[in-house]
């Protein structure tokens, strides 16, 4: 097989992995007869019919972990607005590569795979690497979640998540917790208000209280303060009735230092008597010192493909790293991909065939660098 990465992201970007519903299975199949035919020791794991993820491992040793590359193989949909372009079949235009998933993340995939296959049997004897690439990212981790419940993820020394980052290492991003607060009452004739208990007014002033709530946390130098959003309000049936539920989701970002636990029963006394609170998401930040050894190397080995010696940033999205590192525990970790991260989830998403191809190079690099 000759493919070069552009190549190898059309061919990703032929599998429709729309999620909802997902189907990432005959794309992870696709990637791991690959992996497989390259030397790969390759594993599966669905959570769910079709969510198939896949662990690749080549080399190991007992001396140090090897380094992780991760990737998601879902896409978000396609959106309301017409694309002028085909969202499947790769059409291009100059260096733009067009497609659902082009920047997010199928470019990042593809160039992952390919410096993969560079390496293959020459690995033995060294730590070695291991790809993780997920179902179910969009939409809140699922599949990398389930994946951290499971042994196949086993060791990893540092992480590489193929995430657009236009190449430029990114040290982290912030973490999140979103739930819904849910409020009950008691119903009662419109006419008549005195004789019920409004689960609306109850909402309304817990929300009103989250709008001033004092996270009492100092900014992060690099990734400022937490926000907190209130993103939907629900609650009442009928305009004629007292309302008896309401309930309203918030969606929290936090930076390193912050205590989750401690912050949600600090919400909770905050929205006041009653509140309810169903958490369905809960990831911490991810963050590496940039001073740390390994982010110096990888910022040495990216500074010819930025132009410039890369500062410290982060990533203003979450990724499947906030779960894997409940796993690859304290490994430092760096988001770097090829993709654009103002086209992640755009009608006519598209990706630099010039910056895939040099992704394969940067990650090639940094495989070399960690085994030698
Ligand atoms: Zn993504």
């Amino acid at each position: 097989m000759t493919q070069d990465a552009v190549s190898l992201t059309k061919s990703l970007l032929r599998f429709d992995t729309i999620n909802p519903p997902g189907r990432e299975r005959d794309c992870a199949r696709f990637a791991g007869a690959m992996l497989e035919e390259w030397g790969f020791r390759v594993e599966y794991h669905e959570y769910a019919d079709s969510r198939t993820s896949l662990v690749a491992r080549a080399g190991g040793s007992e001396a140090k972990a090897p380094l992780c590359l991760t990737g998601h193989l879902d896409v978000v949909p396609l959106g309301a607005r017409q694309w002028s372009k085909d969202p499947f079949s790769g059409e291009t235009d100059g260096d733009k590569l067009y497609g659902r998933g082009a920047s997010d993340m199928k470019a990042g995939v593809a160039a992952i795979l390919l410096a993969a296959r560079s390496f293959g049997k020459k690995l033995n004897g060294t730590p070695g690497i291991v790809l993780v690439l997920t179902a179910a990212e969009e939409g809140g981790c699922v599949g990398s979640a389930q994946l951290a419940k499971t042994q196949l993820l086993g060791k990893a020394g540092a992480m590489v998540v193929g995430e657009p980052t236009s190449n430029y290492p990114l040290v982290g991003h912030k973490g999140s917790i979103k739930f819904h607060a849910r409020f009950r009452g008691v119903s009662a004739h419109g006419s008549m208000p005195e004789l019920g208990e409004n689960a609306i007014y109850k909402a309304a002033r817990a929300v009103a209280r989250l709008e001033g709530f004092d996270f009492a946390t100092p900014s992060h130098p690099i990734m400022g303060k937490p926000t907190l959003n209130v993103g939907t309000m629900e609650g009442g049936v009928t305009v004629n009735a007292v309302p008896d539920a309401a309930r309203f989701g918030v969606d929290i970002r936090t930076v390193p230092g912050m205590d989750h636990d401690g912050l949600l029963s600090k919400l909770k006394s905050a929205m006041g008597e009653g509140a309810e609170l169903e958490v369905f998401s809960n990831l911490k930040p991810v963050w590496t010192a940039p001073d740390h050894e390994w982010i110096q190397r990888v910022f040495e080995i990216c500074k010819p493909y930025v132009g410039e010696p890369p500062a410290p940033r982060t990533a203003p999205y979450m990724t499947d790293a906030a779960n894997l590192l409940k796993v690859y525990s304290g490994a430092p970790t760096v988001v770097l991909g090829p993709g654009e991260a103002a086209m992640a989830h755009q009608t006519d998403e598209y990706a630099s065939q010039e910056r895939t191809r040099q992704a394969v190079a940067i990650y090639e690099a940094l495989i070399r660098d960690w085994c030698r």
